[in-house]
């Protein structure tokens, strides 16, 4: 009765940050931590990547749209809008 299956149960699962991280809020302003979240040219970076999850991801991409609105971040250089 004592054996135990050696699994590992830690493996590196990606987790959203903010879910993580309760004090952590997204807010426009946050240019800091949006860049986290956008690529060099501006781009949105993908949650697949990231591990964020739909919601915040969601909320990101409000962030950084409204974040561009008043040029805290570049646009990306597609040729939308
Ligand atoms: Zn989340």
């Amino acid at each position: 009765m004592a054996a135990r299956p050696q699994k590992k149960l830690f493996s590196r699962k990606k987790v959203c940050r903010f879910c993580a991280d309760n004090e952590m809020s997204i807010n426009y302003k946050d240019v800091k931590t949006l860049r986290n979240y956008v690529s060099e040219r501006g781009k949105i970076i993908p949650r697949r990547i990231l591990g964020t999850c739909a919601t915040h991801q969601r909320q990101l991409c409000e962030a950084i749209k409204q974040a561009r609105h008043i040029a805290l971040l570049p646009y990306s250089g597609s040729s939308q809008g």
